[in-house]
């Protein structure tokens, strides 16, 4: 156990610098709290983003391999996931999406009873963390819209598609103005130019990042983030159950040699490493025995939005898919089932690369095999998709997501090399998660008829069974105690004090929508019950942005 003696280095630590850790950083700080953000991601002005997804060392996050990047893979038996990384996390690279989650959502059996009506409990949150967010309808029907909206009024859903909720500034064309959104307190903004490349990181300052709202009122307020430092173990200062404090280890993120070890003391902690991260710290820390208490429901409960990712190209650039923002309109082929149209811009190639020829359903034994038929059958197709060059541009991406009550859990296994446990995933017996979405492969055909285009599952699918998701979700999520969750319902951590659990690890359900908006309000609203500091007796609470 750490010592109690020493003096602490700041009232709150944050872990990861996302939609839920840059929300608590902000309104931690507003409440006079002393905040440190630690984030393994790199920081990146609008300039160092990159031209193209090509330049794999400024795209890709692998430190290990030198590349310190804001995309994140990480493929598990189960699921391959997607996910972000950088000085505010997921915001660098997302495609800017806000809705409000499915109102399956708030009544969903695992937290149903914690709270007289979610929807109604988390409606101010909303509000807040849409005007923080700057969320406004995006006002534009390129080709992929149009196509989108025939498809709905095809299958009899016509009044379903809508232009999408987003996160951008459309303020005049590629000119910089002074801050739009906070009454001139923020920083200059430039109008969207609708290049698509938003899920490369958008060049203009026209998305509304996190470092452009939370994070940059947050250092305004004399927050410190330390960029590049990974945390890797947390443990209580004397008191077994963190009332003393917690002492925070972390190391330069993805070094081998010369780790740099630094370690952070802090009364409070929140985690919000994202759900990968905070899975992989909670259970290194139980498993360690630095945090033995945490419930053995941790890991359970993994969502990935029901997702799946497909892609349809076209032979040539006769229609500019690329002309707008990432994501553009939305339609519900049935209640349960929600689709959207997206690009990733000039420049994103190399993504065509996580694409093979779809395939229909099946196991992992018989997938490979429907995969080979579909090569045998069409092997000038195959040959046209191996050929990258303007694949983005032809390509329109087909992101499908459901609001239905599946779920995987994952699990430690043993490591033989490398430090902590590994995380693997395991179908969740009772409820397992798709690796075929019907309505998925059927919009995906549709579409490719239409553009005379070949339709495209993510590589992993159509090969092994494994879907993908941008969106992954839960593990340690809200529980109305330890024996069915990880947190309670104000997100503390069962078992512990001044430990919070405030990204996408808490959220118990899949939210059928993309998650961010719903994430930013459960933090806020988490943070909302946090008490304003008063080492004096003073309300230090300053009323906040
Ligand atoms: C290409 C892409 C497009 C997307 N588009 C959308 C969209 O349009 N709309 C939407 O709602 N969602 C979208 N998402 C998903 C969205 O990015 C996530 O749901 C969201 O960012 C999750 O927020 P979070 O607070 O849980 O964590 P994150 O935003 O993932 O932040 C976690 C941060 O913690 C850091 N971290 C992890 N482990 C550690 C550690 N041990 N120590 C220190 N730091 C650590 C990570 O580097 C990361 O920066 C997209 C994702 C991707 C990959
Ligand atoms: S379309 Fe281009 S300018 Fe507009 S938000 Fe996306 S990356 Fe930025």
């Amino acid at each position: 156990m750490a010592d109690a003696g020493e003096a602490l280095d700041y009232d709150w630590v944050v872990v990861g610098s996302g939609f839920g850790g840059a929300a608590c950083a902000l309104r931690l700080a507003e409440k006079g709290y002393s905040v440190g953000v630690v984030e393994c991601g790199r920081r990146y002005d609008d300039s160092d983003f990159a031209k193209s997804t090509w330049r794999i060392r400024r795209y890709y996050w692998m430190p290990k391999l030198g590349m310190r990047g804001i995309f994140r893979l990480t493929r598990f038996k189960d699921i391959l996931v997607v996910s972000g990384s950088g000085v505010g996390g997921g915001s660098l690279g997302y495609a800017n999406t806000l809705y409000r989650a499915r109102p399956s959502f708030y009544t969903h059996e695992q937290w149903d009873a914690l709270a007289e009506d979610w929807d109604r409990e988390l409606a101010p949150h909303y509000d807040t963390a849409e005007r923080m967010l700057g969320v406004t309808t995006y006002e534009g029907r390129g080709p992929a819209d149009e196509l989108l909206q025939r498809y709905a009024e095809e299958i009899g859903v016509g009044e379903t598609w809508t232009n999408t909720r987003v996160g951008v500034f459309f303020g005049p064309e590629g000119e910089e103005v002074p801050d739009p959104y906070f009454g001139g307190e923020g920083p200059p903004r430039t109008g969207c130019v609708r290049c698509g490349q938003c899920m490369i990181g958008c060049r203009y300052g026209a998305k509304n990042t996190l470092r452009k709202n939370y994070l940059w009122f947050a250092e305004k307020l004399g927050v410190t983030i330390h960029s590049e430092r990974q945390v890797i173990d947390i443990r209580p200062i004397g008191a077994e159950d963190g009332s003393d404090g917690y002492e925070i280890t972390t190391e330069r993120a993805g070094a081998v040699l010369r780790r740099k070890r630094q370690t952070f003391r802090a009364r409070s902690v929140a985690l919000a490493a994202g759900a990968l991260g905070t899975n992989k710290l909670l259970r290194d820390a139980k498993h360690a025995g630095s945090l033995p208490n945490v419930s053995d429901r941790l890991g359970h409960l993994v969502r990935t939005n029901s997702e799946s990712i497909l892609a349809v190209s076209a032979k040539d650039k006769t229609r500019d898919f690329a002309r707008s923002i990432a994501i553009t309109s939305s339609i519900y082929p049935d209640p349960d089932t929600h689709v959207e149209v997206v690009t990733y811009g000039k420049g994103g190639d190399s993504v065509s690369r996580l694409f093979t020829l779809m395939t229909g359903d099946g196991t992992k034994l018989t997938r490979p095999i429907l995969w080979l038929g579909q090569v045998i059958r069409h092997p000038l197709k195959f040959l046209r998709i191996l050929w990258p060059v303007g694949w983005s541009e032809r390509t329109v991406i087909l992101l499908v997501m459901q609001s239905l009550d599946n779920a995987m859990r994952l699990v430690p296994k043993r490591r033989f090399l490398g430090r902590g446990v590994r995380l693997q995933t395991e179908q969740d017996p009772e409820r397992p998660n798709p690796t075929f979405i019907p309505a998925a492969n059927k919009v995906a055909e549709w579409f490719a008829g239409q553009m005379d285009g070949i339709a495209q599952s993510a590589l992993t699918e159509s090969f092994a069974n494994t879907p993908t998701t941008a969106h992954i979700l839960g593990g340690a999520v809200i529980g109305s105690g330890p024996d069915t969750g990880v947190i309670d319902p104000e997100h503390r951590v069962f078992g512990y004090e001044n430990l919070y659990v405030c990204d996408g690890s808490a959220v118990p359900a899949n939210p059928g929508v993309n998650p961010s908006l719903t994430i930013t309000a459960l933090a806020e609203r988490a943070m909302a019950a946090i008490p304003a500091k008063a080492s004096d007796g003073t309300n230090h609470d300053s009323g906040g942005v």
